[in-house]
């Protein structure tokens, strides 16, 4: 989930903009909703509006005949003197005064007419005419119907159609109340066409609007042409009211109906319908529709950005921190957190990172600062250790009375002898001496004095061997001269020497000692160092035998 959206910033832009996009679509669709609505119910009202007006002017012709006619009926004079001349006269006036009066006439109460207009059927019967059998009884007003009588009399109009007329008729009433006659108009149904181009605008015919009357039986009465083409559908809406419907040409207009009210006469039920093709009727319901999608969209791209710029300023110090922090693990000590945020959060952060960061570089140095005095004291510790064996290296290896070499290094050396002497086939020899009598010495002068000399036995044994092998002592008060690359007869040279010069070395005050030493050197069939030692023990042991102070060779050399 949210893959991609790893960030601060895209999840505050995809969060932020999210709701702003949902925001506009709810504004554009509900917006979409209204003006959908409000637009279509302009749209049909005005179809209502104009199917009013026309309902209006049409009622309102109809009343002006029927008003001429009747008045026409009460000007009882004329009808009374029966002078047809003053008739004709006065027909001929209301004729002149109307120009879509095709005819007036009066017929008497037998329905033969006895004046009219150009004098056109004088003489004819009319008895059966519905406008002399209603007109006889009141005013009367026909519904349309074609010309019967005056068709060959009158002039063709020059469309083709054929001609029409709606008859408006009213009884004359002698004094005594008696039927006079009848007198009637035959208004030419051209004066509806008059009506109705006079309230179709140009604006309304390039709205592509029709309007029809149409009688009580939804029958075509106007326009003429469209009798045979167009046929009224099912389903039109209420009086004064308008919905959308599907004509016999399959499109959808939509369709108002305001029904005419009727001249108190007669009730003709003719209904004004007024259609507009649908599409067109919301044209401007689709241009608005179009407009606001532009804008919405527009102002929706606008609101993204600014949940981008949102977002930005939003994650800007984060970004800041983050990349602060990097270049610090980076290396980089001089960086700083240090942030002109104007959010208080980011700027305490900040702060407190600086803080924690200077906090920690002073501790950084100090540990640095400590680990550098923990390495010198390491090393000098080291060094001293180092020293400090060396040390204990000579000293356990040196006697603690004498200070000449003890048992351990007497035993080191003669190994690395006899391991020379095994590759190179180079000999050694070894000197043991034995102080003689030494318990009396012990006894007559005490220790501390036997101790002095075997302390001066060894500082004079050393300074007589010099480097020309090593001195130790082998316990006790006896020592032991290790002389490498020494033959038999040099070592009992050097024995001899330090025989001579013990015996001549005052020890203490009057006190002189000697000592017996045995010579022996290493033999190639020596498998131990040992053998040289016991071999040299052994002309010890003969040297005391032969009554001390004195050097013995071993006999096996
Ligand atoms: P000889 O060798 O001639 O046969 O007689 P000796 O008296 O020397 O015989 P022995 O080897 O038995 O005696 C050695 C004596 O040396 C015994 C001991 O008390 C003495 N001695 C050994 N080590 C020390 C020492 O460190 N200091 C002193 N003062 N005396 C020691
Ligand atoms: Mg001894
Ligand atoms: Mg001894």
């Amino acid at each position: 989930m949210l893959r991609g959206f790893d960030t601060f910033r895209k999840r505050i832009t995809l969060l932020s903009g999210g709701l702003l996009l949902s925001l506009s679509l709810v504004l554009i669709a509900s917006f979409y909703q209204l003006t959908s609505t409000r637009l279509s119910q302009a749209s049909g009202e005005s179809l209502v509006s104009l199917s009013q007006s026309v309902s209006n002017m049409l009622t309102a012709n109809l009343l002006e005949r029927e008003r001429e006619i009747f008045l026409l009926s009460q000007r009882s004079s004329l009808f009374k003197s029966q002078n047809l001349n003053e008739l004709q006269e006065a027909i001929d006036q209301i004729k002149s005064s109307y120009k879509n009066y095709a005819w007036i006439g009066f017929a008497d109460a037998n329905g033969v007419v006895l004046a009219s207009g150009d004098g056109m059927l004088a003489g004819a019967d009319v008895s059966q005419r519905p406008w002399f059998i209603h007109g006889s009884k009141g005013p009367f007003v026909s519904d349309v119907h074609k010309a019967l009588l005056l068709e060959n009399l009158l002039p063709k109009p020059k469309d083709g159609t054929p001609i029409r007329f709606v008859d408006f008729s009213a009884p004359v009433i002698g004094e005594n109340g008696e039927l006079k006659g009848v007198v009637v108009t035959h208004a030419d149904w051209v004066w509806v066409k008059e009506v109705l181009e006079s309230s179709l605008t140009e604006a309304s015919k390039r709205r592509a609007i029709d309007i029809f009357i149409i009688d009580k039986d939804h029958n075509i009465l106007y326009p003429d042409n469209s009798l045979n083409d167009i046929k009224v559908p099912e389903g039109l809406p209420g009086n004064s009211q308008f919905k959308s419907v599907t004509w016999q040409d399959g499109q959808k207009y939509l369709t108002s109906l305001v029904s005419v009210t009727p001249p108190k006469s007669t009730n003709l039920g003719w209904q004004i319908v007024v259609r507009q093709p649908l599409s067109i009727a919301m044209a401007t319901v689709n241009e608005v529709h179009k407009l606001l999608l532009l804008f919405g969209g527009l102002a929706t791209l606008f609101c993204m950005f600014l949940a981008y710029r949102f977002a930005s300023t939003l994650s800007r110090p984060l970004e800041r921190l983050a990349l602060t922090a990097q270049s610090i693990e980076q290396g980089n000590r001089n960086a700083t957190f240090q942030d002109d945020s104007k959010l208080s959060e980011v700027a305490s952060l900040s702060c407190s990172l600086e803080k924690m960061m200077s906090s920690l570089l002073v501790r950084e140095q100090s540990l640095m600062q400590m680990n550098v005095t923990l390495e010198t004291k390491v090393r000098t510790r080291t060094a001293e250790l180092e020293a400090s064996n060396r040390s204990l290296e000579v000293i356990i290896r040196k006697d603690p009375l004498t200070h000449s070499y003890n048992r351990l290094a007497l035993d080191e050396a003669l190994l690395g002898e006899y391991n020379v002497a095994k590759q190179t086939q180079q000999t050694f020899a070894v000197i043991m001496a034995d102080v003689d009598y030494f318990k009396k010495v012990n006894d007559v002068y005490g220790h501390t004095v036997g101790d002095t000399v075997l302390k001066n036995m060894a500082v004079l044994f050393a300074s007589l061997v010099g480097d020309k092998g090593m001195v130790a002592r082998f316990g006790g008060e006896e020592f032991t001269v290790l002389l490498p690359k020494f033959s038999v007869e040099e070592a009992r040279v050097i024995a001899e020497s330090l025989r001579a010069a013990l015996e001549k070395e005052e020890m203490s005050d009057g006190l002189f000692v000697t000592a017996s030493f045995g010579v022996a050197i290493y033999k190639e069939d020596d498998s131990l160092y040992e053998q040289v030692l016991n071999r040299a023990d052994a002309a010890l042991y003969d040297a005391k035998e032969q009554g001390r102070n004195r050097v013995v060779v071993n006999k096996a050399c």
